[in-house]
């Protein structure tokens, strides 16, 4: 059976964006804020001066998360790469169910129920306005 043409448009009209997505980076940015331990330092006061922020790349490795701390430049470089990795699940996801739609139209299956869809891994959030300085660089446990 021939594919439905508006199920073959989409189809086509998600390879097209498919074939646009750049570098695609694993893992999530978040930026963070902490408190260092020292009992006489600012961020163990009242109200706290926390230091950071800090800006956190968290991935699996082996089935291990690690965390590398990104400077400011590195965020606006790479930020964007893990976008992409996000828009690249979107559409793999939309293609898996468009694709599920069109098997149950061309057997003739009344319904076919689609797969759970991934949860979204990637978060993307504000650079912060003040530098900073990674205190410790390279890949750490988290
Ligand atoms: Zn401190």
């Amino acid at each position: 059976m021939p594919p439905d043409p508006s199920a073959d448009q989409a189809r086509a009209a998600i390879q097209a964006a498919l074939g646009q997505i750049g570098f695609c980076l694993p893992g999530s940015i978040t930026i963070r804020h902490a408190r260092c331990g020292k009992p006489r330092c600012a961020c163990a006061a009242d109200p706290p001066s926390l230091h950071g922020p800090y800006i956190q790349w968290t991935r699996t490795v082996n089935g291990k998360t690690v965390t590398r701390l990104l400077t400011p430049a590195q965020y606006h470089a790479y930020a964007p790469w893990i976008a992409n990795a996000r828009r690249l699940r979107a559409l793999t996801a939309e293609l898996e169910a468009l694709s599920l739609a069109e098997m149950a139209r061309a057997e003739n299956w009344d319904k076919i129920t689609p797969g759970t869809l991934a949860p979204a891994r990637t978060k993307l959030v504000r650079v912060p306005k003040q530098p900073i300085t990674p205190k410790t660089p390279g890949d750490q446990p988290a």
